[in-house]
């Protein structure tokens, strides 16, 4: 039995439940009518007619009429039932043998193979949960080839300046002097940069960036935070403001997730307004926790705010990369708030400033009304 397939199974099945069906009519069948068709006799006897002599021709005769009435009825029912559960076995095998096919074909790189809705809704279900999950492969796939594009894209810039650098300082058109050995170092440092944060996105988008949750007083975070950059700023023109409300609930999330947001916020914030403030301001709206990033720098276009999150995607590519961005660092960004359920937004007047804001979620359930808040 154990090398039958599903198809002979569903067959045999059939057959044996038939083949009770028939042996059961014909054996009771035969002990029944045999007798009902005596007492029937006998009922005609006693109205007085003479049947006792051809009593036994009757009876033969009746017997022999249900035997082969009993014989065509196996032989016709019989192959009818067979013929039914054939078809019955096949449109059942059908689905599930086109089912293997397309699975076949969609682990042999077919990533467009989906499968087809079936009339059966147990098939349906499973033909549904296979669609599902061919999708979520084939956008992995994209995204997989898509990074490999841009990757390339990326490292080939650099790779290439530090080609014809070394080329020229090898056949002599270029003289050596520091400044150009700091120009092959300012490349070097820059690739360096980008592996480093590639390697950070690729496990961000995977899932694979291990967020820690728990509660944390975000006002000390944003306050550390705030004069860790201010040290930077003490010469420049820029001022980084914190508002911060005193009764700021405390913030359920990774703490050093949250720092590295604000890292990256900042730091574009900062490195893009070169006059004016930066102001790092935390709400409560909506049940979460908001921090944003508010700048008053060179803004973002309208045309350029719907890709800013993405990756390699900078507003200026010439001008940015002098300023060393690699145009990862807001997908990060974005990765590492929505791994721990929040949301990023942006808003940017061009020429003006840029506000950055993303949400996370407040440790205990308490809902500080809006007009307590004091800025
Ligand atoms: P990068 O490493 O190039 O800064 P990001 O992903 O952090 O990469 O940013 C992508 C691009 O978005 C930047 O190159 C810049 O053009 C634009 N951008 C980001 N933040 C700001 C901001 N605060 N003001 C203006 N433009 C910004």
């Amino acid at each position: 039995m154990h090398h039958i397939g599903l198809r002979g199974r569903l067959f045999l099945s059939h057959i044996v439940v038939m083949m009770m069906g028939l042996a059961t009519l014909i054996v009771i069948g035969q002990i029944y009518t045999t007798r009902l068709f005596m007492e029937h006799i006998q009922t005609l006897e006693y109205r007085g007619f003479l049947l006792y002599s051809i009593r036994g021709k009757l009876l033969t005769g009746f017997e022999s009429a249900w035997g082969r009435g009993a014989f065509w009825s196996v032989i016709f029912g019989g192959s009818a039932a067979a013929a039914l559960s054939y078809l019955l076995s096949k449109r059942i095998m059908q689905p599930l043998l086109q089912m293997q096919r397309i699975t076949t074909k969609f682990a042999a790189g077919e990533m467009t193979a989906r499968m087809p809705m079936s009339d059966i809704p147990e098939l349906n279900r499973f033909a549904e949960s296979f669609n599902r999950m061919a999708l979520a492969l084939d956008n992995v796939e994209q995204r997989r080839r898509e990074l490999v594009s841009d990757l390339t894209h990326e490292l080939r810039t650099p790779l290439t300046i530090v080609e014809g650098y070394l080329e020229g300082l090898a056949d002599g058109t270029i003289d050596a002097s520091p400044d150009i050995y700091q120009r092959l170092s300012g490349e070097t440092q820059r690739l360096k940069r980008l592996v480093n944060d590639l390697q950070e996105l690729s496990k961000a988008e995977a899932g694979y960036l291990p967020i820690d949750a728990k509660k944390f007083d975000l006002q000390s975070l944003l306050k550390q935070l705030c004069d860790r950059f201010n040290d930077q700023l003490i010469e420049s023109e820029k001022q980084l403001i914190l508002s911060i409300p005193h009764d700021i609930p405390r913030a359920y999330s990774d703490p050093e997730r949250v720092e590295q947001i604000l890292i990256n916020l900042l730091g574009n914030a900062l490195c893009y307004t070169s006059e004016g403030s930066v102001t790092m301001r935390a709400e409560v709206k909506q049940g979460m926790l908001w921090v944003s990033v508010i700048d008053t720098g060179i803004g973002i276009s309208e045309e350029d705010l719907p890709h800013i999150f993405e990756r390699f995607w900078r507003s200026d590519r010439s001008r940015n990369r002098k300023s060393g961005g690699t145009g990862i660092g807001l997908a990060i960004t974005k990765h590492l708030v929505e791994l721990q359920q929040g949301t990023i937004q942006v808003e940017s007047i061009f020429g003006q400033g840029s506000t950055f804001r993303f949400s996370i979620p407040i440790a205990q359930k308490t809902i500080i009304p809006e007009k307590r808040e004091s800025n």
